[in-house]
């Protein structure tokens, strides 16, 4: 792409531009990703943009620009080119070492917190913990729970480090390196509630973003067989860690929330139950330790 194409072009003649370049799929939002590129390239809100439409370009920023709409074009998401996401109205570092938040996931978040006492000095673990977007969210929202997580992943430990840092400053959660619940088992910890949002892809599906060239790290989505292999392990692990009467909370695919359901049915969990996500896909399901 040549970076002198939008040389002298205003801002909106800019966003024009930009938006018929960029990838224009059924899931894609190319007047939308053009906007944001453009602003950050300037360094401007939304809002500084609407009131400065007619405004020309600056060369330099006409040259980042032109840059982040290449990488967008070589399917790069936005967030990744940002460099950050918001998730429950914080703002979370990502990299492609970790899976970018996803809004479904704000309903996990939004559910937990519904349903435990605001003050209860609760334990809360959050596994497969990524950038640290359900963690740090409920540690944010909730002072007086102890919230801790792991992952596999070192990168993602990284940035897990720094949105603590960032958003929860006074008690950033503790993290630790953990394949599932495994290292939480050594250090014999025991928890009120288990959250999860796991690699839950099926082969098939991985398969297919593969082929796509997803840019978001394979670990953080192939779920194995069925897609249910980890959530099958994570689920045994959670019933010994978790205290009588505690909660388990993972995320899945629709089509996978009856398997789950027979599943912890199986492991000896009670009162389960599905919450749907913003599409009416069952999304979340929750079972009790009796
Ligand atoms: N919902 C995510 C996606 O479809 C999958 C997340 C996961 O595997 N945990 O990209």
């Amino acid at each position: 792409m040549n970076p002198r194409q939008f040389q002298g072009l205003s801002l909106s003649r800019a966003v024009q531009l930009g938006r018929s370049l960029l990838p224009a799929g059924p899931y894609d939002s190319p007047g939308l990703d053009a906007l944001i590129l453009l602003c950050h390239s300037m360094n401007i809100s939304k809002e500084q943009y609407y009131a400065r439409m007619q405004d020309s370009l600056p060369q330099a920023a006409g040259e980042l620009y032109a840059r982040a709409l290449e990488r967008r074009i070589s399917g790069e998401p936005v967030a990744y080119i940002l460099g950050f996401k918001e998730f429950y109205g914080l703002e979370f570092r990502v990299n492609p070492g970790v899976l970018i938040p996803r809004p479904d996931t704000e309903i996990l978040v939004d559910w937990v917190l519904e349903s435990h006492p605001a003050d209860s000095p609760l334990v809360i673990h959050d596994c497969c913990s990524g950038s640290g977007a359900i963690a740090i969210a409920l540690a944010h929202m909730r002072p007086a729970w102890d919230v801790s997580a792991s992952d596999i992943s070192l990168a993602a430990g990284e940035v897990f480090g720094v949105n603590a840092a960032a958003l929860v400053p006074t008690s950033p959660p503790l993290w630790f390196q953990s394949d599932l619940l495994e290292s939480a088992a050594q250090r014999e910890m025991k928890f009120h509630i288990i959250t999860a949002n796991p690699p839950y892809l099926t082969p098939a599906e991985t398969r297919e973003r593969e082929l796509e060239g997803w840019k978001e790290p394979m670990l953080a989505l192939d779920g194995g067989e069925k897609g249910l292999d980890l959530i099958q392990r994570l689920a045994s692990q959670a019933h010994d860690l978790l205290e009588p009467g505690g909660w388990l909370y993972i995320e899945a695919a629709d089509d996978q929330a009856d398997a789950i359901e027979k599943l912890l049915k199986t492991l000896g969990y009670a009162d389960l139950e599905c919450k749907k996500d913003l599409a009416g896909m069952k999304r979340i399901s929750r079972g009790r330790k009796r």
